[in-house]
């Protein structure tokens, strides 16, 4: 889908037409954002609040629509889209809409000197907003939220893969009273759209999350400009299992951390690295678990893993598998090892079986590159040190879950580990008032109430002498 427009407009034709129609339809889209700016930055936080909740209710009441919409485009199950994605995609807004009625500012007094400071925070003005592909209106909606409700006016480009959904959010907005101009949904592929749109000097602010080489690109092009910028990128994260952690909570537990999505979440586990003392149980018990989620059509409620975002995506999940063969790596279950049956008339579509690998170096590209799908890695560790320091030898830092019942131990390593986030004896409960970002080349900033009321913001500080 190609299409820039305030408001989903007509689609382009030739390349060099298809040049100048998207730079004057990211310019229509700058312009209506900036035309509306000023009216919707002042409206009170209550009013925004109410708009942003009118949103949630609408999108609630149409979950099952969106949720089939998510489904077919993106390939995960519908179970999922139902339960996660939507229902996610509707507490942005409502958590929004709550949230920007709570900030408060900061205030000091120098008596000695007869004056007080404080501060004061205003939206930044249009905000520029890239999502991808794995989670794609919950994504969107996460960034969108925030931003209206600080009073910014946005431009958001979803994945160029997964639009569905986001086209139809625009009549959604329209029927929620979102005055025009306030969100403006563009569409198009990354190099095309997503860099007119970074590269356009009247949009202040990037949020970004997707890939790390995106993120390269977006800091190259942002950098002339000053732009404020947060970055949400991958991960390669660990789990860390150790022998006292109780398995029959922690095995299924990491099944769903590795393969829900198909394996197609940031957050997703893609190294368990396992105590000696209980690797063998583990790997038998894990592998067992994992050959039970079942892979099919994304509709089937009995199914636990649906098909992969397309056929690039399958064949590079795939080579993976490929290369840890080739390196005497030894697959224990799913790709190679076991059949995929599907139906017939679905055995063209990019599923996989979910895979584990083990016998495999930490310097492997399965052990340090983002692979992003359904494979993960268990290896053996001997004690708390040594996981740590192969843990946080990736250039990675997003998430990491820890498995133990001993409370000193879990705390040790969790504050040692080099991990925006870490789960322990859980996975993805989330708090949304709470940071939520990576380190390293896992991204910079972080989003959640404050800290996405701070990046939609600028701040200033002002002194009074009385
Ligand atoms: P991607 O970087 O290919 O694309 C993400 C978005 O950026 C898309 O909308 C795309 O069109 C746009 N884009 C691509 N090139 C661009 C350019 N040159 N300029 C501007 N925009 C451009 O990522 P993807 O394949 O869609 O998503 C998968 C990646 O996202 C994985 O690395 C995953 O870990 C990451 N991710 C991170 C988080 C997080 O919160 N940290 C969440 C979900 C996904």
């Amino acid at each position: 889908m190609e299409d820039v427009s305030s408001h989903c407009g007509p689609g382009f034709g030739m390349e060099r037409q298809l040049f100048r129609e998207r730079a004057a339809k990211i310019e229509a889209a700058v312009k209506a954002a900036r035309e509306a700016f000023p009216g919707w930055s002042s409206r009170s936080p209550q009013e925004r609040s109410r708009v942003l909740n009118q949103v949630a209710d609408l999108l609630e009441q149409s979950l099952e629509e969106f949720a089939q919409a998510e489904s077919k485009d993106q390939g995960k199950t519908l179970a999922l889209a139902r339960t996660m994605d939507i229902p996610r995609s509707v507490q942005n807004f409502r958590f929004f809409a709550s949230s920007i009625l709570h900030h408060t500012s900061e205030c000091t007094q120098m008596d000695h000197l007869g004056c007080m400071h404080y501060t004061v925070r205003a939206p930044v003005g249009v905000a520029g907003l890239i999502s991808p592909w794995n989670l794609p209106l919950y994504l969107l909606t996460w960034k969108i939220a925030p931003a209206m409700a600080a009073g910014n006016t946005v431009i958001a480009k979803p994945s160029e893969l997964t639009s569905v959904t986001a086209w139809m959010l625009c009549k959604l907005l329209d029927k929620a009273g979102v005055p025009p101009g306030v969100v403006n949904i563009v569409f198009g592929t990354g190099p095309r759209v997503g860099e007119a749109l970074v590269s356009h000097p009247e949009v202040p602010l990037i949020s970004f999350t997707g890939s790390q080489p995106t993120a390269e690109r977006i800091t190259q092009l942002s950098a002339p400009h000053c732009k404020k910028l947060s970055l949400e990128l991958g991960g390669k994260n660990p789990a860390i299992i150790f022998e006292d952690a109780n398995l029959d909570e922690c095995i299924p537990a990491t099944v769903r951390s590795s393969f829900a999505n198909q394996g197609e979440i940031c957050l997703c586990t893609s190294r368990i690295f396992v105590q000696k003392s209980i690797y063998s149980e583990f790997l038998k018990r894990f592998v067992e678990a994992t050959r039970k989620w079942k892979v099919g059509i994304p509709s089937d409620p009995l199914v636990s893993m649906g098909a992969l975002i397309n056929k690039a995506h399958l064949e590079k999940v795939r080579s993976y598998v490929k290369r840890a063969l080739a390196e005497g790596a030894q697959i224990w279950c799913g790709e190679g090892v076991d059949k995929l049956s599907l139906p017939a008339r679905n055995q063209a579509g990019y599923f996989m079986l979910p895979t584990v690998i083990t016998d495999i170096k930490d310097e492997s590209c399965c052990m340090t590159e983002e692979i992003f799908g359904p494979v993960t890695c268990v290896v053996p560790f001997d004690s708390e040190e040594e996981v740590i320091e192969r843990a946080n030898n990736v250039k990675y830092g997003l998430a990491a879950t820890v498995w133990s019942s001993n409370v000193g131990r879990i705390h040790r390593v969790a504050k040692k580990l080099q991990s925006g986030l870490v789960w322990t004896n859980c996975w993805l409960i989330r708090e949304l008032n709470l940071p939520f970002g990576g380190m390293k080349s896992s991204g910079i900033g972080r989003e959640g109430a404050k800290d996405s009321y701070d990046f939609f913001t600028e701040i200033k500080t002002i002194t009074v002498k009385h």
